[in-house]
């Protein structure tokens, strides 16, 4: 397990002062997850049974989550982007995007409210999410073919998952975003064609490099489709130009036989983007990460869940905004991926939120 932390050490600023780490990366995009579960069982992500799900009275409450981000903005953050396990899968998700959408930076700036999605529950749910204030959509889709995705996914939900594109491509959400992992012998043959929906449906296709975060802990690198192959493959059909000023994303990003359309490459494993990284990470049972790939987790429910009328509003914001610096002091200049001895954290991603 991760080793927690339960109280603030000492990390240098105060409440409103910018998340600055030691390496002088300052940090203005919160990933929330807000639940483990998920409709979908992706091979790379969770195992097909035996999930050690996450205690329902340890994950964190709407009011929870939006003292979090509040705290969050006032020391910086621009970004939430929401995600899981399956966001749209959590029965106040309408309610989170309305509360987290509404909060302003210190420079009165509302913050700007993403998603990351299996897409699976958007034609339900994407009219309420848009008038709550949701801004951006990533849509997860691997295989545009029916066998594959169920033998991805474990799940027959193809139609479902391209149903949620639609609506998502429908509304006016832009930039639209579609991630793909490039998996060897399961979908490397459909590169082009992913990218070409991605074309169709007015969105952007990412490739993501397979990363070791599967909870069942079976990454292979070998297995792995590299960003060079990727490139080399959609460079047979398309002429690649690179997007300049990538700043702290993690894409990186070219035109299409000269734009406007563009393509991109998440490429962690092999080339790795974590000088820039301006990225936390708050799990849905409210461990605090600062990286994907960390093995220590700081834990801020001991902050929000005081026993009755043993601290105050300002006393508990101001415990969150300690656990925050100390979380971001305690960052490292990279991960670890290709060092010989890499440790896999224990969780998957579908717990800590990708
Ligand atoms: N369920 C939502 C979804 O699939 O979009 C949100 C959570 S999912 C963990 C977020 C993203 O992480 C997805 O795009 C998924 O493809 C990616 N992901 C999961 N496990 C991964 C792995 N081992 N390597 C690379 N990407 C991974
Ligand atoms: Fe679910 Fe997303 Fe993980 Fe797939 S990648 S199992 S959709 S959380």
């Amino acid at each position: 397990m991760p080793r927690p932390r339960a109280a603030a050490e000492f990390a240098p600023g105060s409440p409103g002062e910018p998340l600055v780490d030691t390496h002088g990366r300052v940090h203005r995009d919160l990933r929330v997850s807000l639940t483990d579960r998920c409709s979908l069982r992706c091979t790379y992500c969770m195992p097909e049974q035996g999930n050690e799900w996450l205690a329902k009275s340890s994950i964190l409450t709407l009011d929870e989550i939006v003292r979090i981000a509040r705290v969050a903005a006032a020391d910086g953050v621009t970004t939430f982007r929401l995600t899981g396990g399956e966001p749209l899968l959590r029965s106040d998700i309408v309610e989170v995007v309305r509360r987290l959408a509404v909060i302003q930076g210190p420079d009165g700036r509302p913050v700007e409210l993403a998603m990351t999605t299996n897409g699976i529950r958007l034609p339900e749910l994407l009219p309420s999410l848009v008038d709550a204030g949701l801004a951006r959509l990533n849509i997860s889709l691997d295989t545009l073919r029916r066998d594959r995705f169920r033998d991805l996914t474990r799940r027959d939900r193809l139609d479902d998952v391209l149903a949620g594109i639609a609506a998502a491509s429908a509304s006016g959400l832009r930039p639209l975003k579609l991630n793909a992992v490039a998996m060897r012998d399961v979908n490397e043959d459909e590169l082009i064609d992913l990218v070409q929906f991605a074309l169709d449906h007015n969105a952007e296709l990412r490739f993501i490099e397979q990363m070791p975060l599967d909870a069942g802990h079976t990454w292979d690198r070998s297995r792995m489709v590299t960003r060079e192959e990727i490139l080399d493959e959609l460079s047979t059909r398309w002429h690649l130009t690179p997007v300049p000023g990538r700043g702290g994303a993690p894409a990186e990003r070219w035109r299409l036989d000269g734009g406007p359309q563009t393509v991109g490459v998440i490429a962690s494993v092999t080339a790795p983007f974590c000088g820039d990284c301006d990225r936390l990470r708050l799990t849905a049972d409210g461990q605090l990460r600062n990286c994907l790939f960390s093995t220590t987790e700081y834990d801020l429910l001991p902050s929000l869940r005081q026993p009755e009328g043993s601290a105050g509003d300002a006393e508990i914001d101001a415990a969150i905004d300690g656990m925050l610096r100390s979380c971001v002091h305690g960052k490292l200049p990279g991960h670890a991926i290709n060092d010989p001895g890499f440790l896999q954290p224990a969780r998957g991603m579908n717990a800590i939120g990708g």
